[in-house]
């Protein structure tokens, strides 16, 4: 196939292309039209093609997928197999583009982690989509509608839904639950011991969807939209005081305020913007003017992470928003390391005192609670919760002193801008 663009990109989306046109899944025969056969010729230098493309993971994280792959393929020569997961999980609650991909383009996500399978030398693909998102079924179908129409490279694909708790989502507790134990994290690395203890690549859908195109329009293509640093598009998942919700993709490095128009503006003049995720950073609305890249939003000390931006409006009460998320967050913790589950539900805690008791020591101690909880978990699951709290404290800094002072807060009984799931039941577990 030759590639839609080669020397500029022209704004056009790439992954959501047939999704804006027609509004619904993009069936097997439309895909090989539009794309072309599944490009298995490419595979021996598809990690090298993936490398020089300069992908780098939309999960959160935005570490080089070419480095992922080639140290996975490396690992796995020495044990003797890989396995690769796709992760659709997809757990945090204002995201939406795993669970868009997987609806809109699945050929696309399914193509890509075939193709990373081939590379690595796995021997077995599962897809990891979130429990309760009525994707599994549908999924299953389509696998087999490859397999029937000889689609593919004919690796076994299984589809299933860990727990839907916020940390089952994460890596090594994907890992874990597909090799049969429960969906909470490990403290070592898939790369090293995944799934029944092989090398696991672990890769987001969106990942996955680009490193397809990648296969089969090169790296010279991908290069044209995004940075130099981050090349390519990413998808936003845009909420909160915005005319038009949903999941929009830009190119990489696009600034904040061209996310917001993206989805229809902003509906209120904003005090605040939450960026990455539940376990992201809270910025004022100036960042907006950054594009949107790890490198420049680190001066922030922020991240795009999985894409999720939240526009909190004036009048709303961030604080009170940090409250609840971070209640919700403890919640979730896996129960293995003391840290994390003595130490979140005690910054859950002191949150609420400062923000409704009036308890000047609650900040102190709130303080004292962020430096060591920090880094004191088997997975990144505290460094989130954190995160979220310590930035809270420095954006809402206003907001704290009219907390403790016991001013009126106008936020307080707004519905919460953060949508917070129902937690899995006793009865579901980890498994
Ligand atoms: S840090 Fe928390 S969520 Fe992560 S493994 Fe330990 S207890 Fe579980």
């Amino acid at each position: 196939m030759s590639a839609p663009q080669t020397t500029r990109y022209d704004g056009r989306p790439r992954l959501l292309a047939s999704w804006q046109t027609t509004g619904r899944t993009t069936l097997l025969a439309e895909h090989a039209q539009v794309n072309g056969p599944l490009p298995v010729h490419v595979v021996p230098s598809l990690i090298q093609l993936v490398g020089a493309a300069g992908l780098r993971g939309r999960g959160g994280a935005w570490f080089p997928t070419g480095r992922k792959l080639a140290t996975v393929a490396e690992n796995g020569r020495a044990a003797g197999g890989t396995h690769v997961i796709v992760n659709g999980a997809e757990s945090e609650p204002a995201a939406g583009k795993d669970k868009l991909l997987l609806r809109a383009v699945p050929h696309l996500v399914l193509d890509g982690a075939e193709l990373a399978a081939l590379a690595v030398g796995a021997t077995q693909v599962t897809v990891c989509v979130h429990r309760g998102a009525g994707l599994a079924d549908g999924l299953r179908r389509l696998v087999a509608e490859r397999a029937a129409a000889g689609w593919g490279s004919g690796l076994p694909m299984t589809v299933v839904e860990p727990p839907r708790w916020y940390v089952s989502s994460e890596s090594t507790a994907l890992a874990n639950f597909v090799g049969g134990g429960p969906g909470k994290p490990r403290a070592v690395s898939t790369y090293v011991s995944g799934v029944d203890g092989k090398p696991t690549l672990v890769s987001n859908t969106e990942t996955m969807a680009h490193l397809a195109l990648i296969a089969r329009y090169g790296p010279d293509w991908f290069r044209a939209a995004g940075t130099g640093d981050a090349p390519g598009t990413a998808l936003y998942s845009v909420s909160g005081a915005v005319r038009a919700s949903g999941v929009y993709e830009l190119p990489v490095g696009a600034s904040g305020w061209d996310v917001l128009a993206a989805a229809g503006g902003q509906a209120a003049p904003l005090q605040a913007v939450l960026l990455g995720g539940y376990g992201g950073t809270w910025v004022r609305p100036d960042v907006l003017a950054m594009p949107f890249t790890p490198e420049a939003l680190k001066q922030a000390d922020a991240s795009p992470g999985a894409g999720v931006v939240v526009a909190l409006p004036q009048g709303a009460c961030g604080l009170v928003e940090t409250v609840r998320v971070a209640s919700w967050l403890a919640s979730q913790n896996a129960r293995q390391c003391g840290p994390c589950f003595n130490g979140l539900p005690a910054i859950a805690d002191d949150l609420a005192r400062l923000t409704w008791a009036r308890d000047h020591n609650a900040l102190e101690r709130l303080r004292f609670r962020l430096g060591i909880v920090n880094k004191r978990g088997a997975c990144g699951h505290p460094d989130g919760v954190v995160k979220l709290a310590a930035t809270a404290l420095r954006v809402f800094a206003d907001d704290v002193r009219a907390h403790l002072e016991g001013r009126g807060c106008p936020g307080w009984h707004r519905p919460s801008m953060l949508p917070l799931p129902t937690p899995p039941s006793p009865n579901e577990g980890w498994r």
